[in-house]
């Protein structure tokens, strides 16, 4: 079996999203203000073509592209993954109205998108969100109640919304609604985060949403979050592969160069064991991560245990990586604005949003515990069957 390794297309795409992200989207992110949405960067990830991409391809592209931005600028992968976030609920459940609406808008960059499930008392267990949908008596609803931790909130030009149509119904309560920037009622605050993510709140003071709002059926919205946070969960995994690889080049470099006790700190065997060790976690979480979505693209039923599996690996290692690529820089590394600083402060939230580590690690277990119970109840069902036959 050949080892394997991404095709001659696909390493010349993901240096050309190095090389992009390095000359054409840095210089953006960098005139971009902490904590709010960076205009000019989105408008400039949709006409490079890759809003589009990161909309309309598989898991597979969508992780190639989040490694390669990462690796070079954290603001421009964070911008994209987040507007593919916001639009792939309309992409995939939208009717053709909403469609030509905001598609075409979201993938130019010219419209913010947001995906607005998590609220103050409902974030790992999103299943008891509370944002309440209620029935106007026209066949619409209007919306009380808040969401919190929303990324690209308050600014976003529009969002999905996942509210409670049926009380008392847990996720199968659950509707999802696209609510455009503008509607009465509706606001919201930005909150300042350790690292410079445009997140905040968006509170629903009766906002009103109309059928034509819905985004697949009512009381089926929890289909369209669990769908997307599918697609997206080993992309969020690629992110953090991005981002130990970088940390792991500057180790790399800083280590071989760094003059210490006569030599290089490489010469160190405690040192070069660790850059070896990183080197070798960074590669096993690159490759959970392409297993994991290369499984989704196959439509592959264990997908919720490869990403869960993906994503956990993924954003552990990276913590471990660029904590390590901190500890063999030393101070240098602590300075404001070194990249080693940058990555710290961006290292962190991935190991929390989307599912934090212990719930992929309860996902993980359900699915083994699961396939456990079958094959046990498969085997012990089969002697009777044999009774039978005689
Ligand atoms: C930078 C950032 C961006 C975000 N963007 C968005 C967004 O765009 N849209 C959105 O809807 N949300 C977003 N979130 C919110 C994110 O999804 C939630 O923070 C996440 O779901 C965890 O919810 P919580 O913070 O309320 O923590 P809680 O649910 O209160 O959990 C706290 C901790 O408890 C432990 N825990 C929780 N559940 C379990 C379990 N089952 N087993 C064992 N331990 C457990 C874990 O250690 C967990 O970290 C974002 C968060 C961050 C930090």
């Amino acid at each position: 079996m050949p080892a394997f390794s991404l095709d001659q297309e696909q390493i010349t795409w993901c240096a050309e999203l190095r090389a992009l992200a390095a000359e054409r989207l840095r210089p953006l992110a960098e005139k971009g203000g902490p904590g709010r949405v960076n205009r000019p960067l989105v408008a400039a990830l949709g006409d490079l073509g890759l809003l589009a991409r990161a909309v309309g391809a598989g898991a597979f592209d969508l992780c190639l592209l989040r490694e390669s931005l990462a690796r070079e600028c954290t603001e421009a992968e964070t911008a994209l993954a987040l507007q593919g976030l916001g639009t792939h609920p309309v992409a995939a459940f939208g009717t053709p109205a909403q469609r030509a609406r905001w598609l075409p808008e979201a993938t130019a960059g010219r419209a913010v998108a947001a995906f607005a499930l998590s609220e103050p008392g409902a974030g790992s267990d999103a299943a008891a969100l509370a944002l309440d949908a209620v029935p106007d008596g026209r066949g619409g609803w209007r919306l009380h109640g808040e969401k919190q931790w929303i990324s690209n909130a308050p600014e976003a030009d529009f969002a999905t919304v996942f509210a409670r149509t049926t009380r008392g119904a847990g996720a199968r309560g659950v509707t999802a609604f696209l609510v455009p920037a503008g509607r009465p009622g509706l606001g919201g605050e930005p909150l300042d985060m350790l690292a410079p993510h445009a997140l905040g709140t968006l509170t629903f003071d009766g906002v009103p949403v109309g059928p034509e709002d819905l985004l697949g059926p009512p009381d089926g919205g929890f289909r369209v979050a669990m769908t997307t946070l599918n697609l997206f969960r080993p992309s969020v995994g690629a992110f953090a592969v991005g981002m130990a690889q970088a940390a792991l080049d500057a180790a790399l470099a800083h280590t071989a160069a760094r003059p210490a006790f006569g030599g290089v700190l490489a010469d160190l065997q405690a040192v070069s064991h660790r850059i070896a060790e990183m080197a070798t976690r960074t590669e096993a979480a690159r490759l959970l991560v392409y297993a994991a979505a290369a499984a989704y693209d196959a439509g592959d039923p264990e997908v919720p245990r490869r990403s869960a599996m993906a994503k956990l690996f993924a954003t552990e290692t990276a913590q471990y990586v660029v904590d390590s690529a901190v500890q063999l820089h030393g101070a240098r590394a602590l300075q404001r604005g070194h990249l080693l600083e940058h990555l710290y402060r961006e290292v962190r939230a991935p190991r929390i949003y989307e599912g934090a580590s212990e719930v992929q690690r309860a996902i993980v277990a359900k699915e083994l515990y699961g396939r456990a119970r079958t094959a046990e109840s498969a085997s012990s069902s089969a002697p009777h069957e044999e009774a039978r036959a005689r």
